[in-house]
């Protein structure tokens, strides 16, 4: 039963093969066994999940089918869930419990999923492989001396090892679909106003964005169309008419025409990767779609732009917890001042502290128009080069990561390349455009990702593509050996 997608889960549950309840007991089983050895799950809720399954299971029985109904779930621990801890994988947030769900956990709450607990994240969701996490590590399902990669490595993992069928992940970087694509998954971030971010913990609010991690782009799509909406709570909601995105994912991708970034053939990507990748453009040739060259002149920009906005908002943001009105304060403070910079000091990790202090320096004074206001000019040129692009090209094609999952520790002293993890996801978040990672072969035991780049809105087109590759392939039906 942990093999299925949520879509063979929900027959299972109409045709009352299966009780939410049972359905609930079994993952909360396989989480105990082997979320030991993973560090993915950092609170279970297991009280609430079943509660939420008899719930469920109620009006299974009365009649309800929609598809999400009794399917378990885990949520990111950067979404605020009412009475359960929200930590954001902090020292900060360690004892932090928020009075309201995110506006994300209200809906898939109303479909009647059950939350089965929260999952580990890097600290603030800065980082590219959960070891930035205030609870350790989180491992790689595939190679437990890997990581899972970030910052949504805990929800990654948690769907690569079965712990949950689905999962909920935030991307302001790349931190769902660089996880994904380490873990083997199906990950989408979607346009920016997609989704609500409200009671999702702020990073960089021009950046964050949530969106699903699943098994395939069909359980993706149903996820989607229940997270997604305009909200009166988030300022920068989009609102836009009802949409489902689930709707064209049959339809034929004869004659789509996918676009190759030049910027995106950097050199020393592995073989393997590159070999992944031109696998994947052959099957899409077979289905009808055309390949061209594309120029994204300034994408070579991206990581230092980003590098400075997100810093920036991070600076900002992250000014609220101050020791008086959040989560953890220092012992016995000698004034105001040393309360505010020993609370700081002290439940802030180094990953945390670099960003505020590089964000801070970017905003400050003399620097504000030569790094800030730079980067946003740099990220406006972005923006119009995608929109170029997308005048030749219905979408973009690239590998998801530079590499399959590295060693625990291999990068956690060099921050330049781990920051450079991102180099393929980045340039979608300035642009504020929808894209996926969708797992495409395999190097030496660990996934490869390739990740799909569409414009602004057309998410059911994406969905379309990915969704129309994985009828034709199967890695995204492979489960790592110790977990299947
Ligand atoms: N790895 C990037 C960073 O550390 C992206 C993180 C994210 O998308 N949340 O900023």
């Amino acid at each position: 039963m942990f093999k299925k997608n949520i879509t063979e889960l929900a027959q299972a549950l109409q045709a009352k093969n299966i009780s939410s309840l049972e359905l609930t007991q079994l993952y909360l089983g396989r989480i105990k066994e082997f979320n030991p050895t993973l560090n993915a799950v950092i609170t279970l809720c297991e009280e609430t999940a079943i509660k939420q399954a008899k719930a469920a299971d109620t009006l299974l029985s009365k009649g309800n089918t929609h598809p999400l109904l009794g399917i378990p779930l885990l949520h990111k621990d950067i979404f605020c869930t009412k009475d359960i801890k929200t930590t954001c994988a902090s020292k900060m947030l360690d004892n932090f419990i928020a009075p309201y769900n995110a506006s994300v956990v209200e809906k898939l709450n109303d479909c009647g999923m059950v939350t089965l607990g929260k999952v580990n994240m890097d600290e603030f969701a800065m980082g590219s492989s959960n070891e930035t996490s205030y609870y350790g590590a989180v491992k790689n399902p595939w190679d437990l001396q890997k990581v899972p990669g970030g910052s949504s490595g805990g929800s990654a993992a948690a769907v690569a090892a079965r712990l949950a069928p689905v999962a909920t992940g935030t991307d302001t970087g790349g931190s769902i679909r660089q996880p994904a694509s380490l873990c083997g998954i199906t990950g989408l971030k979607p346009t920016y106003g997609r989704v609500s971010r409200w009671g999702m913990i702020a990073f960089a609010s021009s950046l964050d964005q949530a969106g699903p991690m699943t098994q395939n782009a069909n359980d993706a799509a149903l996820l989607l169309n229940a997270m997604m909406g305009s909200d009166e709570k988030d300022s920068t909601s989009l609102i836009l008419p009802e949409e489902d995105v689930c709707r064209k994912l049959t339809d034929s991708i004869q004659g789509l025409k996918i676009g190759i970034p030049k910027q995106f053939t950097i050199e020393g990507l592995d073989a393997d990767i590159e070999k992944s990748i031109q696998d994947a453009i052959k099957v899409y040739e077979k289905l009808g779609a055309t390949i061209t060259e594309v120029d994204l002149p300034y994408l070579d920009l991206s990581i230092p732009a980003y590098y400075v906005i997100a810093p920036a908002e991070c600076s900002s943001n992250l000014s609220r917890f101050d020791g008086v009105r959040f989560g953890y304060r220092c012992e016995n403070p000698i004034d105001l001042q040393d309360m505010y910079k020993r609370s700081r000091s002290e439940a802030f990790g180094a990953e945390v502290k670099n960003r505020i202090l590089i964000g801070t320096y970017a905003l400050s004074a003399g620097y504000y128009d030569a790094y800030y206001i730079k980067a946003q000019k740099i990220r406006q040129l972005i923006k119009h080069n995608f929109d170029d692009a997308f005048k030749q090209v219905d979408v973009l094609l690239s590998p998801s990561s530079p590499t399959t999952a590295f060693g625990l520790g291999e990068k956690t002293n060099d921050p330049v390349a781990m920051y450079l993890s991102d180099i393929y996801t980045i340039g979608a978040n300035l642009a504020g455009v929808p894209a996926m990672s969708i797992p495409c072969g395999f190097s030496k035991g660990l996934p490869v990702g390739l990740q799909l780049i569409a414009p602004a809105l057309k998410e059911a087109e994406l969905l379309n593509y990915a969704h129309q590759y994985q009828l034709q392939t199967d890695w995204h039906l492979k489960i790592p050996e110790q977990f299947s």
